[in-house]
């Protein structure tokens, strides 16, 4: 390490491969290394999950810290720990009464929130905060520390007050996720008085630890332009948009970059056949063949002949699931498309997707469940991808796929409308265009977008000319990076 190296803590609640239940973890990779590789001293702080622990081989403990839970104090032991995929150390914060549990970092088996999640993130903040004071004297003292989502929103509060402490910058992945409590959690939890108050972490009779984030931070990110202008308008807003639009001069939109060595179509180490831009046909080709026959045991050459549509998404309302379910029966009927489908999340999408499957077994296919290498099947082997996402703050979906030569359908919205240019007669023109996206948030539009899709998709030399120049773009971390770089600076 370069002397002198800005040193940044990450403090998040997933990083992949270790936890990841959608882009944040993504993030929390690819990010702190984009860093690391531009001569940042990095750590990264993350809660000791069950299946985090099973996966280290390593550990050294750095020391104790005891500090407030709901019931009284609370003994966090501070691990660290080497992990293959990481070129910087891990600290982890064990407390096994709050994070020793199977299951997600944020809901139980059946869905539902963690009951103990105020206590979870207020105990793991407190930490975090800290350690971001070198308080097991490790001779170790970031000049910022990075926070990212609700569940770290309190590390910037409870920094705030320190007279000798870090930068704080706090990322917004999602408006949407605002780490709501109740005042009697407030209390239980002790939290500062002054901190309970419109201008502080107050939010209608309860507390939202994201607006703590919001309001002490030193700056704020989002993770597109697009978004952070969304976020100050009411549409977008959850309410916290005039809080925002007062914050303007701390609040900034850096687009989120994609790790560019694990989504390669012609490296990636779980596709059976690579491809690359100058030569695209055939490796997809292999690569559908490989995706259909998970499904069907024989994929004839009318199924390899239609245009496959895959998605891989978390289901959820925002991603427009509910237009995906209105638009599949129409196309089914009025065309020959067939659909791969890989996601999990509210039952009721489940069980629709599933049942819809069930009535289509030769064109509908449908995974519920998570499944890393599917996604980076379903990425190269199918011919679009569908992304149709109400509000999207970043998303990386669509990125990937522009680099796997699968021209996204997206509305456009938030990091959607900043990564994927529209297809139309001057942007075929002029070579620009790398996808389509529709402006009006219903399904007729979405359908009309597929239909334009598909309409190109049957003139080979132009399809391929869009693949190309979805292929060329770059989203590696090098530009946001330096963003973020500047703004530890500022
Ligand atoms: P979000 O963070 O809102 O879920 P993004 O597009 O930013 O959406 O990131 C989603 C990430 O999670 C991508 O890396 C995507 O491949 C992955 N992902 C989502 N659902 C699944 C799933 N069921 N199986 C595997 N990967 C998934």
């Amino acid at each position: 390490m370069k002397r002198g190296a800005i040193k940044i803590l990450f403090v998040a609640s997933e990083a992949y491969p270790l936890v990841k239940t959608g882009g944040l973890g993504d993030v929390l990779y690819s990010l702190p290394h984009a860093l690391h590789h531009r001569g940042a001293d990095i750590r990264l702080v993350l809660p000791g999950y069950r299946a985090l622990l099973r996966q280290l081989e390593q550990v050294r403990i750095l020391g104790w810290l005891d500090v407030r839970g709901a019931e009284g104090i609370v003994s966090a032991r501070i691990l660290e720990t080497r992990h293959p995929d990481y070129a910087f150390p891990l600290w982890i914060i064990d407390c096994p009464p709050l994070f020793d549990r199977a299951g997600n970092p944020y809901v139980s088996a059946s869905g539902q929130d963690w009951p103990d999640n105020a206590e979870r993130f207020a105990v793991f903040a407190r930490v975090a905060a800290l350690l971001a004071q070198d308080a097991l004297d490790l001779g170790w003292q970031p000049a910022v520390v990075h926070t990212h989502d609700w569940q770290t929103g309190l590390v910037a509060a409870f920094l705030a007050d320190q007279p000798l402490r870090p930068k704080t910058v706090f990322t917004i992945h999602n408006l949407a996720y605002g780490g709501y409590f109740s005042h009697s959690d407030f209390l239980r939890l002790q939290l500062p008085g002054h901190w309970w108050s419109s201008e502080g972490a107050e939010f209608h009779g309860g507390f939202s630890m994201l607006k703590a984030g919001i309001v002490y931070a030193d700056a704020v990110t989002t993770v597109s332009p697009t978004y952070a202008a969304e976020i100050c308008t009411p549409a977008f807003g959850y309410g916290l948009d005039g809080l925002l639009l007062s914050m303007q001069s701390k609040l900034h939109g850096i687009l989120n970059g994609i790790d560019t060595t694990i989504w390669n179509p012609s490296t990636d180490v779980y596709l059976p056949a690579h491809y690359s831009m100058s030569r695209i046909l055939p490796g997809k080709r292999r690569n559908k063949q490989a995706l259909l026959e998970r499904f069907l045991p024989h994929a004839d050459e009318a199924v390899m002949q239609a245009p496959l549509l895959g998605l891989v998404t978390r289901l959820v309302e925002q991603k427009g699931i509910d237009w995906v379910l209105a638009a599949m029966p129409v196309l089914l009927a009025e065309t020959d498309v067939c659909f791969v489908l890989l996601g999990s999340g509210q039952v009721a999408y489940e069980q629709k997707l599933t049942r819809l499957a069930k009535q289509h077994p030769e064109r509908v296919f449908v995974e519920i469940g998570y499944d890393e290498p599917l996604a980076h099947l379903i990425e190269a082997g199918a011919d679009m991808f569908l992304m149709p996402s109400r509000f999207e703050p970043c998303g990386l979906n669509q990125m990937y796929s522009l680099r796997y030569g699968t021209p996204p359908v997206v509305f456009k919205t938030g990091g959607l409308a900043d990564t994927v240019v529209d297809t139309n007669e001057a942007t075929l023109e002029d070579a620009s265009a790398t996808g389509f996206a529709f402006d009006t948030p219903d399904v007729a539009s979405f359908l009309d977008a597929i239909r334009r899709a598909l309409a190109l998709y049957r003139q080979p030399t132009q399809w391929r000319r869009l693949q190309q120049t979805g292929m060329r773009q770059s989203f590696d971390w090098s530009e946001s990076a330096d963003h973020y770089l500047a703004l530890y600076s500022l």
